[in-house]
């Protein structure tokens, strides 16, 4: 038997005493766990289900914490509801289930898309076969103890405190690099194709709410004009050479913490140190202590990448180390499918963390925008950094009363550029209202060719014909004050 609690539909008494929680959520399952018990009934599993990462990976851990306390170890079952469908339906999946399965819970999942079934299965087995061939030594040589880390708590997103430097950490959203290294040669095509269009005639840039923050070039060139909002990293060697570009703000590149010590003094405002997170050295880090000006570049190789990464990330809090922090791994071996859902896992898993001031995605053959689509997607699903409207849509059953992919394309296609709105697009009101947790607005349907619209959980129109329906959304959306007309 599963005993699964849902985010959205808890029972008012569990909501007025923890509110809409992880740990109402626990509590809510564990009422029922403690039944079968004193019954000696045991073949139980346990789900967590939310669209909000953050609530799940949270809800997951604080069970298996609370079962343990309670002396109990039922087998989990893993999911992130109503995810949606297409990439970012696969994005909020791996990034949820994924950073799970790297805690070592989990033991069965689904993942659940606004797609036909059969296209949930391959994207759930390769998120499972990730850990096929994972090695069994042991992620780092040390076991932490999580109490003994400092402001951090697995079960209460906190995002870890650190100084702002060139615009990274403080209270920026988490910023995004994109890498053009291996271009001989920044273009504007290139610029274009990441959300940087430059007009000409009115020498005016457009910038995508999606494009990135900083450029990596390494060691190619650029001479072209540069938005003023863009910044450059270069390779430490070359960075004289883009000192002429006083319009635009340049910081030198060190590949470890070896080539910085021997560093040249360039005068630059701020340092980008790249270091692998297992070979951090106790020196090099209260180096760092007296280097207030330097962004930390963190990688690793090993097969536990995460858990490697989040362990420097304890040790800079438990050292009191406030710099910014930005996040690097590479994906050349990968195919498209395979990048979008381990990278999910990998940056999602920590940004849900409160880690990361700073997403580096690497991977050469891959084309640029897709890059960037897909990790301003992460940074969405983690809802650390928000660029475009988010979509809660159910994976349609039975009970479904309207063609749920295609409605949810045609809302796609009138709404998605109202960035941070959250629209929730339900099969049935028997289960759809419990299901749309947090999202701003429903469109759940009521009855065959009926619609009934949600403002949060309030109901606004009731039964309205499902002909007029996204044009009532949009009205109800204009009426609220969040539409905003598409840019041209
Ligand atoms: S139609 Fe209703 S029961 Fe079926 S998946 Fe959608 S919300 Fe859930």
């Amino acid at each position: 038997m599963r005993i699964g609690t849902n985010h959205g539909s808890l029972s008012d008494r569990i909501m007025s005493r923890y509110g809409d929680s992880p740990s109402g959520m626990v509590e809510s399952a564990l009422e029922f766990v403690r039944i079968c018990r004193d019954l000696d009934y045991h073949n139980i599993v346990l789900s967590m289900k939310a669209s909000n990462t953050k609530v799940m990976v949270e809800a997951y851990r604080l069970l298996v914490y609370r079962m343990k306390i309670e002396g109990m170890n039922y087998p989990l079952h893993l999911g992130v509801t109503e995810a949606g469908g297409g990439e970012d339906g696969r994005i909020k999946s791996a990034l949820g289930i994924g950073t799970l399965l790297e805690d070592g819970l989990g033991d069965t999942i689904r993942v659940s898309l606004t797609e036909d079934p059969e296209f949930e299965v391959p994207v759930a087995r390769a998120i499972v076969n990730r850990y096929k061939h994972r090695t069994s030594e042991p992620a780092l040589p040390v076991t932490i103890n999580i109490g003994t880390i400092n402001n951090f708590s697995p079960f209460d997103y906190q995002r870890r405190q650190c100084a702002s430097l060139a615009g990274i950490g403080g209270d920026n959203v988490p910023r995004v690099i994109a890498d053009f290294s291996a271009h001989r040669e920044l273009t504007l095509d290139d610029l274009k194709s990441v959300g940087y269009e430059y007009h000409e005639p009115t020498d005016k840039w457009y910038v995508s709410d999606s494009a990135p923050d900083f450029i990596f070039l390494g060691t190619s060139e650029c001479n072209i004009p540069l938005p003023t909002t863009l910044r450059l990293i270069v390779d430490a060697h070359k960075f004289h050479s883009f000192t002429a570009l006083d319009s635009v703000k340049v910081y030198p590149f060190y590949s470890s913490p070896g080539e910085f010590a021997k560093r040249v003094e360039t005068g630059a405002f701020c340092n980008f140190i790249y270091v692998d997170a297992a070979e951090a050295t106790d020196d090099f880090i209260q180096q760092l202590k007296r280097d207030h000006q330097a962004v930390l570049v963190v990688g690793a190789k090993r097969d536990h990448w995460l858990a490697t990464v989040r362990s420097l990330f304890f040790r800079l809090l438990n050292e009191g180390l406030d710099l910014p922090v930005v996040v690097k791994r590479d994906y050349q071996a990968l195919d498209q499918e395979d990048f979008v859902l381990y990278s999910s896992t990998d940056f999602g898993g920590l940004l849900v963390d409160g880690f990361g001031d700073g997403v580096w995605l690497a991977h050469n053959s891959m084309l640029k925008s897709d890059m960037n689509r897909v990790t301003f997607g992460i940074l969405q699903a983690a809802r650390v950094r928000i660029s475009k409207t988010e979509y809660i849509a159910c994976p349609s059953c039975g009970r479904t009363l309207f063609d749920l992919q295609e409605t949810t394309e045609m809302i796609r296609v009138h709404t998605e550029h109202l960035k941070g709105v959250k629209i929730a697009i339900m099969g049935c009101i028997v289960n759809g209202p419990g299901e749309m947790a947090d999202a701003d607005y429903g469109y759940v349907g009521s009855g065959p060719g009926k619609i009934t619209l949600y403002k949060g959980k309030e109901i606004i129109k009731r039964n309205i014909n499902s002909d007029v329906a996204v044009d009532q959304l949009i009205s109800l959306i204009r009426e609220d004050g969040k539409w905003v007309d598409k840019q041209k």
